[in-house]
């Protein structure tokens, strides 16, 4: 029987909804996380629940508990918060993926690691199966996530055939929704608050460039599912297969928000991959698990968030 379940980076985006569901599902949740980009406000509400327990802990050092199961999301995700302290980043890919993997070894707990759609990188294979091995820039700005992710991979799947340890392997691609970080930089967070504001809408490039977008709760479902699932390793890629360009994003949010905002191009970052979506039949066959939650639905939910966080903001201004 599964008692206790570790989450790391419990207090970030995808950790917070994660920690929430499972404490809703009954089980005892312990939260790792070094507050880097994660935030107590993710996880206050679920502080008194007697089955929660915060423990302030860099995933770099070891670390001992006795658990059942790990989910192991510890990670800057963003482009901007993963490159501005890029060796941290590989660091909490390599040592972090180690220290877990040593963890679960020792209490023979099972243990998934969120990995990325960045292991495809800048993909000529479109849309991406499992079985694509990706085309990724190893000394590139990005490198330090997507090789550091491709590494943990491995590791994952050595300690795996090595010691026959018993892991998951999740592909997340773009993931959306309520608390995510205003200021990460991503493309939801960032159209959603300039919107908002009638400010610029920020395009990288021309905006031809492509993502499919995921929210959070299909997320979240299909991490428990592949996490419970028996004689299912992976890698299993975990997505929403809708594909849009970032121009057709930007006019959704401005109309979703009723914004006057216009659009302005800016410069598009290095090894920004032009296109990407998830080809999701091993997840249907292995799992059950098709996304259910449209664009426009999940946009709406993400804009409320924003909508009251800034109305927040403006409170704490003006007081
Ligand atoms: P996030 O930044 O909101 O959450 C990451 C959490 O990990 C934060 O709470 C942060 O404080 C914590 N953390 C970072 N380094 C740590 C360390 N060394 N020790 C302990 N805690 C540490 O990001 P997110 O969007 O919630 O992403 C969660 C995981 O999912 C990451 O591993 C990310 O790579 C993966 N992922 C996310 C997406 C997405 O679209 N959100 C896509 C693919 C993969
Ligand atoms: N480790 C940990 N908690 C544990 C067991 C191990 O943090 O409960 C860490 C420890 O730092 C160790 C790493 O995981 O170095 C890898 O463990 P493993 O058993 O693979 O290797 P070893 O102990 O031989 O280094
Ligand atoms: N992007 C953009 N404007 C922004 C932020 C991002 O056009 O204000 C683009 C970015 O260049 C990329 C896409 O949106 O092509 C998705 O960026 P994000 O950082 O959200 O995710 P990732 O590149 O990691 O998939």
């Amino acid at each position: 029987m599964v008692n206790t379940i570790l989450v790391t980076g419990g207090a970030g985006f995808l950790g917070s909804h994660l920690c929430e569901r499972l404490l809703n599902e009954g089980k005892n949740v312990i939260c790792v996380d070094n507050f880097s980009t994660g935030s107590k406000d993710n996880i206050m509400h679920l502080h008194d629940n007697p089955k929660f327990e915060i423990i302030r802990h860099d995933i770099n050092f070891p670390l001992y508990l006795e658990i059942d199961q790990i989910y192991n999301l510890a990670c800057p995700a963003s482009p901007v918060h993963y490159q501005l302290d890029p060796v941290q980043t590989i660091k909490t890919n390599v040592h972090g993926s180690i220290n877990l993997l040593g963890l679960a070894k020792r209490t023979k707990a099972r243990i998934l690691q969120a990995s990325t759609s960045e292991v495809y990188g800048d993909p000529e294979v479109h849309p991406q199966p499992e079985t694509y091995c990706g085309k990724v820039n190893p000394i590139g700005t990005r490198s330090c996530y997507d090789e550091g992710k491709r590494c943990a991979e491995s590791l994952f799947f050595d300690y795996h055939r090595q010691y026959g340890m018993d892991i998951k392997v999740a592909r997340i691609f773009n993931t959306y929704g309520p608390r995510m970080h205003p200021d990460d930089g991503r493309v939801v967070s960032n159209f959603i608050m300039q919107a908002l504001q009638n400010k610029e809408i920020t395009i990288y490039g021309d905006g031809n460039q492509s993502r499919s977008f995921c929210y959070v709760d299909d997320l979240v479902d299909g991490l428990i599912r592949l996490m419970n699932a028996e004689n299912v390793v992976g890698p299993v890629n975990l997505g929403n297969d809708g594909e849009f360009s970032m121009r057709e994003l930007a006019e959704k949010v401005i109309s979703l928000t009723d914004s006057n905002s216009k659009l302005s191009f800016h410069p598009l970052p290095m090894d920004d991959p032009r296109q990407r979506r998830p080809d999701l039949r091993r997840a249907t066959e292995k799992l059950g698990w098709t996304p259910t939650v449209a664009l426009e639905e999940g946009l709406m939910r993400t804009i409320e968030y924003f909508a009251a966080q800034l109305e927040h903001y403006n409170d704490a201004v003006v007081i």
